[in-house]
């Protein structure tokens, strides 16, 4: 069972912009993504508004196929800047591994 933890978008200040909690789950970002996975970097930003580190650190490989092409962020309605917080996801996860 994924345990949410309440305090992980607070955690994510330390990597990211606290842009996050803007998204209103449109799904622009995962249409326009050319990596064609049919929820990413959408299912990220999920993660993140409801604190489900343990899913993001399960799926941490997934955050490298990213090529920071900048299109969801462009095109994003809400200014959530999902390619930055995918850039700061890459930094909490490295921090994680370099301490575990
Ligand atoms: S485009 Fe922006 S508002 Fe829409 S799902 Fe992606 S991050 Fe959220
Ligand atoms: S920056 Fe990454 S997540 Fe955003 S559209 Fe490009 S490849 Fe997809």
């Amino acid at each position: 069972m994924t345990m949410l933890n309440p305090d992980f978008a607070e955690e994510l200040k330390q990597f990211s912009e606290d842009s996050a909690l803007a998204c209103f789950n449109c799904g622009t970002c995962a249409a326009i993504c050319p990596l064609i996975d049919s929820h990413f970097p959408r299912s990220m930003i999920r993660y993140v508004q409801i604190g489900a580190k343990e899913r993001i650190l399960e799926a941490a490989t997934e955050l490298w196929k990213c090529l920071h092409c900048g299109l969801c962020t462009q095109t994003c309605p809400r200014e959530a800047n999902p390619g930055e917080i995918i850039l700061g996801l890459k930094r909490l996860v490295l921090d994680h591994w370099r301490k575990s």
